[in-house]
């Protein structure tokens, strides 16, 4: 592993920050060995994203998209949290208040153990009835032949994500937008920064006086406005900054 150099006032932020926000995206998903949309492999590869998930493609052919649901899941349930999840569970014993803001539906940062987790995406592991809102586990939906359907009224259900054109949930947004205001230290990880309203979070956590750190493997849109750019797997780096922490927090008591 390459050893990182922290600068200075991210050492002094590591040392005196109350609340810390850690905003994630697909790459530290990538790095437990979760397929992005695009790197779909099989029939699903020829499929657009826009076709599988989005309301108008539910509608046209239901029966497909449960199909791609079901496999999505299945290989979703096979993957585990790594290094970089399990780092930011390790923060809450360092700092008072973290908050992790995802844009990833695969549950990876609830079943690491993080304890405050607002998911701006949904979460695969959830399904609801689209008639009456019962909620489902998977193994009632992925046990179903075809498209699932409600017990209590008979209706359709569908996976607990957002899909495209769908707004983002209002409480979750709601309280991420409140997190990132009043963070000290904001990390946007593995996160190409490019969705709006998501992306707006980091810009805001900063105008608000946050120190922004963006963990990378490459740079992105957000790279020249971060306050601070470090260029690796969040599974490296986020350990590593663990460790400065503790290091820094012991020193102060
Ligand atoms: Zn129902």
């Amino acid at each position: 592993m390459k050893m990182i150099r922290l600068s200075k006032r991210l050492m002094l932020r590591l040392k005196s920050a109350e609340s810390v926000v850690a905003f994630t995206g697909a790459g530290i998903s990538a790095e437990s060995g979760v397929p992005t949309f695009r790197g779909a492999d099989g029939i699903w590869a020829k499929m657009r994203p826009e076709e599988l998930a989005s309301m108008a493609g539910f509608l046209k052919n239901p029966d497909l998209v449960w199909q791609w649901y079901a496999h999505r899941k299945r290989v979703i349930a096979d993957v585990e949290p790594n290094a970089g999840h399990r780092a930011l569970v390790d923060m809450e014993r360092l700092f008072p208040h973290v908050t992790v803001i995802t844009q990833n539906i695969d549950n990876l940062h609830r079943r690491a153990g993080s304890s405050i987790v607002h998911e701006l995406h949904g979460n695969i592991e959830r399904n609801y009835c689209m008639k009456c809102g019962t909620t489902y586990a998977n193994e009632a939906v992925l046990a179903a032949a075809g498209v699932p359907l409600c017990d209590a009224c008979g209706g359709t259900i569908r996976p607990d994500v957002v899909w495209f054109g769908e707004m983002l949930p209002e409480e979750e947004w709601d309280r991420s937008l409140r997190a990132a205001q009043s963070a000290d230290l904001f990390f946007s990880i593995g996160t190409s920064s490019v969705v709006y309203p998501a992306a707006s979070l980091p810009l805001t956590a900063k105008m608000q006086g946050a120190y922004l750190v963006e963990i990378n493997p490459e740079p992105t849109p957000l790279t020249g406005r971060a306050d601070e750019f470090l260029q690796g797997p969040a599974g490296d780096i986020l350990p590593m900054i663990c460790t400065c922490a503790e290091q820094e927090r012991r020193a102060m008591t």
